[in-house]
């Protein structure tokens, strides 16, 4: 099975193999400022099962691991739509939302919950 990550104006792409290896929802204000929404959610996938599309840019910060994170975004519509955790160089992340699939499969954890806002409720 295929599943597509894209972009706001379509223009990258991320074209995704078989299930996500991880669906991690997070609570981080840096995936708040990533999403503009109040939490992030990530599916991992084995990076040989990922082709990506399209021309990117990417910016990289340091993660609280210790280790950077590079997001890669369309430099178009800015949209970001997948980024390398460096602790995982085998990995790759793709934002949920970017797939536009209400049936894509549901996060099975939940990270941060010091950051997570007052009325979202807490993963069962
Ligand atoms: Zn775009
Ligand atoms: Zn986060």
């Amino acid at each position: 099975m295929k599943r597509i990550a894209t972009c706001t104006c379509g223009g990258l792409r991320a074209i995704c193999q078989g299930d996500p290896l991880k669906v991690s929802l997070c609570h981080c204000l840096e995936c708040q400022k990533r999403t503009g929404s109040t939490y992030g959610i990530a599916a991992f996938y084995d990076r040989a099962r990922v082709r990506i599309e399209g021309a990117s840019k990417s910016w990289s910060r340091q993660a609280d691991s210790g280790f950077p994170v590079n997001l890669h975004f369309c430099p178009d519509c800015g949209s970001t739509v997948f980024w390398e955790p460096l602790r995982k160089p085998d990995a790759i992340a793709i934002g949920v939302g970017s797939f536009a699939d209400p049936g894509f499969p549901a996060p099975t954890q939940a990270v941060y919950d010091q950051y997570r806002h007052f009325w979202v409720r807490p993963l069962e």
